[in-house]
């Protein structure tokens, strides 16, 4: 058989991306060229390899070595002309409310990216002066501000009396402390760390320009915290992960196996889904944190769809300390480049999981030889939580031709997941 194009899969296609990208197989002997170019192919045929498009109409022929005619693909690129640039718009300053629990106050104004400074309760009091790019700008403090999507907020009237502080306590337990404030109101709070504190931050900017309650909290080497309010009062819980003699006996894991049900995920040169491979590693994962002592929760143990939202809920319900979501991944955007990046890269969210991400990622990168491709950080809806110590593996790259040769592999799963068990214990239980 003559090689098969996965990627794109229609022969007309339009593209707003700067790049067309093929992924697919050959077979044996068979050699590809994309436009004339000749095209690197794994042992097992598998190939993938960018186009640069021009804006308009592009011809690219993808010819076999067996096949006199070539495959010609027409794909069309939009020309992206007249960049929106937002502009920030000065408004007198006003008091507006935040309309529902959990909504991101962000540092900068857009949806997206490593932006997050805390998410808001429900009714918090904010002072909006300013607005760019669909976000109010909040004065947090003389030399703070925030963003919150405008959608998030509705104005109210002026206040007479501005919120009051009503008091302050700290109390500490054996695996734990405890902080508490209590305002007259809900109003906007911050997170932030440093090497070896967590600063947790209320403003009272109705009170005065420079009005904010400080409790500097030493780390734990291995925690996760969460803050939770009612009225005025924030409660902020800082947890040391629990101290395990064997293993990882008694810690509570939760392991996520990405995407399911119609949700594929990325798609290999060789038409893999990923959904598939990330449940074969999960539940080899399983089973081994169970026989090191681990209680294990998983999102989902078969094909099926579950929402961001739901696995962050579950992992919650069931007191998770660790999240570890599987995932493969794939080339978003040519930004990076298909045949360099590959291999495994951990992902955390907050500074709590970095160190998890490394172990995670030394290990796997040494027991099962991918390619070492970094640890990073992205902002990932399952891994942003705190109140979990949570990371997310990209084994491998199911678009790149020699990762396709590693998760095909007969035994891929399951030694993928004992080098993920052994980053875990590793993190959990250095010494043993
Ligand atoms: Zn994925």
């Amino acid at each position: 058989m003559a090689f098969e194009l996965i990627l794109p899969k229609d022969k007309k296609t339009i593209s707003n991306t700067e790049y067309a990208f093929f992924v697919g197989h050959a077979s044996n002997n068979e050699s590809i060229t994309i436009n004339d170019e000749k095209v690197f192919t794994a042992q097992n045929g598998a190939f993938a390899h960018s186009v640069k498009l021009r804006n308009g109409e592009n011809r690219i022929a993808v010819k076999s070595s067996y096949d006199f005619n070539p495959k010609i693909y027409k794909i069309y690129k939009n020309e992206i002309k007249n960049i929106y640039k937002p502009k920030l718009v000065e408004l007198t300053p006003a008091l507006y409310k935040v309309l529902k629990d959990n909504t991101p106050l962000r540092k900068t104004p857009e949806d997206y990216g490593m932006n997050r400074m805390s998410h808001l309760f429900e009714g918090t009091k904010l002072i909006v002066d300013g607005e760019k790019n669909g976000f109010y700008r909040v004065f947090l403090s003389k030399n703070k501000t925030g963003w919150v999507a405008k959608d998030s907020v509705e104005a109210i009237p002026e206040e007479e009396n501005a919120p009051k502080f009503i008091t302050m306590k700290s109390e500490t337990f054996k695996n734990a402390s405890i902080h508490t404030l209590e305002f007259t109101e809900k109003l906007p709070y911050t997170i932030d760390e440093n090497s070896d504190e967590i600063l947790f931050k209320v403003y009272n900017p109705q009170a005065a320009e420079d009005s904010v309650y400080t409790v500097n909290i030493k780390k734990p080497q291995k925690y996760f915290y969460k803050t939770v309010s009612s009225n005025g009062t924030y409660v902020f819980k800082v947890n040391a992960l629990p101290y395990v003699e064997n293993a990882l006996e008694g810690l509570n894991i939760f392991v996520d196996p990405g995407h399911g049900g119609t949700e594929l995920g990325a798609i290999g040169c060789l038409g893999d889904k990923e959904k598939d491979i990330n449940l074969k590693i999960a539940l080899e994962l399983k089973n081994l944190l169970e026989l090191m002592g681990a209680n294990v929760y998983m999102s989902r143990e078969v094909d099926g769809f579950v929402s961001l939202d739901d696995r962050v809920k579950m992992a919650r319900e069931n007191g998770s300390n660790i999240f570890v979501s599987i995932h493969l991944n794939s080339i978003p955007d040519i930004k990076m480049d298909i045949h360099k990046n590959r291999g495994t890269s951990v992902y955390y969210y907050n500074p709590n999981s970095k160190q998890l991400a490394e172990s995670v990622l030394d290990s796997i990168t040494t027991g099962i030889n991918t390619r070492n491709d970094g640890v990073r950080t992205a902002s990932f809806a399952v891994i942003r939580p705190t109140d979990y110590v949570g990371i997310l593996v990209e084994t491998a790259y199911m678009t790149n031709p020699l990762d396709s040769v590693l998760y095909r592999g007969e035994n891929f799963p399951r030694e993928t997941a004992k080098a993920i068990s052994e980053g875990i214990l590793n993190y959990v239980n250095p010494c043993k």
